[in-house]
């Protein structure tokens, strides 16, 4: 907690180092001229000279600016992941400031908008239960200026200590649930926001999760949710349900890396080795019925709520409720999305990638450029059903439905005077 005492510098050599006082509330700081320059960098956003001055300033870097600001804070807002990395490895406090608002370095990074910088926050320990002077949380301010991503990011996270003990012996068991060496991809694995199935299957491979028999994954997923069961509240019945969403998913690909692995055992069709188990899955989930649902995907995501064991909580009943209704025109994808990742059901006009859903997706169909895509794997998995209107004048784009009116679930004057006050400091 305790700021370093700064060096006392002579500010008199230039009139506008000594700020016309502005509020009684504020008491003005003298600044050294590194500590200058360390703000001076970060608002300019001039990373390397900034790692210059870091790597000759020995002092802590937790002091603050007249407006009780720390340079990770202002970092922070100017969603600058480098610079956050940069004063974290200096040893910067993540949870230290005195701002007047009491807005932390991850309310900053909420309203930046940056997942990066918001998940080294995290990581670093912030606490993201903290609110500001007008009893908002991070995610909270972030949903109001609709950085969706960063509220799911926030909501998601969960500490690496907490899935510690899946990589231990527990009671009778032989062999941990989990190989310590999987930890870290699991960790990445169980704090993903793109829950679209295409997605989870490429996760896992990408994080190395296939290396471990996934029947074990699925058991440690069902016992975190039994866990974050009965600590109830609502953002552990989210978590809860999550787990069991990403657990029931696990099961549905080792079903079908089951099959794929009989089928090439049995050696049908010789010829025909190309396709792997996650092109398999892919087809099945993209698979389209004549009213390009994704029906595989409706049916497993419906057998799976009903498969939820915690009936009598208010996440299964708003997902239930919303899948029966008969005005609501989402898919059952979106639905539970929207239920895991706080996004309360409104849809936004971002693109997505037409395979596996990720969020503003770089590349697209070079032929049509109607459809958009991560990366040549998303591409290649989703070809199947784009060949057939690939080219086409476009009609179907396979995108999303118009934007609704995005509904804001904080919708309060006094939030945007705060920012507009923010905005102007
Ligand atoms: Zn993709
Ligand atoms: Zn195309």
């Amino acid at each position: 907690m305790s700021a370093t005492e700064p060096a006392v510098e002579p500010t008199a050599t230039q009139n506008e180092t000594v700020p016309v006082a502005a509020a009684a509330s504020a008491p003005k700081v003298i600044l050294s001229s590194e500590q200058k320059e360390i703000f001076d960098r970060i608002s300019k956003n001039e990373n390397s000279e900034l790692k210059l001055v870091l790597a000759q300033f020995k002092q802590s870097v937790d002091f603050v600016d007249d407006n009780g600001m720390t340079p990770l804070q202002h970092a922070a807002y100017k969603g600058n992941k480098d610079a956050v990395q940069m004063l974290l490895d200096q040893g910067a406090d993540v949870n230290s400031g005195k701002h007047e608002y009491n807005y932390t370095a991850l309310h900053f990074g909420a309203l930046s908008g940056s997942v990066d910088v918001c998940m080294k926050l995290l990581l670093a320990g912030a606490k993201s239960d903290a609110v500001n002077t007008i009893g908002r949380t991070a995610a909270q301010m972030a949903a109001f200026v609709a950085n969706h991503q960063v509220v799911a990011t926030i909501n998601g996270f969960v500490p690496i200590k907490d899935i510690e003990c899946y990589t231990k012996i527990q009671g009778s068991q032989k062999e941990p649930l989990l190989p310590v060496v999987h930890l870290e991809g699991f960790h990445k694995f169980i704090m993903q926001t793109n829950i679209h199935p295409v997605r989870i299957a490429l996760n896992l491979q990408k994080f190395g999760l296939f290396a471990v028999d996934l029947m074990r994954i699925r058991l440690v997923l069902d016992e975190m949710r039994e866990r974050d069961m009965d600590r109830r509240n609502e953002i552990n019945e989210v978590m809860a349900f999550k787990y069991h969403y990403l657990g029931y998913m696990v099961n549905e690909i080792e079903k079908c890396r089951h099959y794929f692995l009989a089928r090439k055992a049995e050696g049908s069709n010789g010829k025909d080795q190309k396709s792997d188990f996650v092109e398999l899955f892919a087809k099945r989930v993209l698979k389209q019925g004549k009213d390009g649902a994704l029906e595989y995907v409706e049916a497993t995501i419906r057998e799976c709520v009903r498969e939820f064991p915690f009936r009598e909580y208010a996440i299964f009943r708003q997902v239930v409720t919303q899948l029966a209704s008969k005005d609501n025109s989402a898919s059952a994808l979106e639905i539970i999305k929207a239920a895991i990742n706080g996004q309360r059901g409104f849809q936004d006009t971002i693109s997505l990638c037409s395979s596996c859903g990720e969020e503003k997706p770089d590349k697209k169909c070079s032929k049509c450029k109607q459809v958009q895509y991560c990366d040549r794997e998303c591409q290649r998995l989703h070809w199947f059903m784009h060949k057939k209107v690939c080219a086409r004048p476009s009609s179907t784009t396979g995108q999303t439905g118009p934007a609704k009116d995005a509904k804001k679930e904080i919708d309060s004057a006094e939030i945007n005077e705060q920012l507009q006050k923010l905005m102007a400091s």
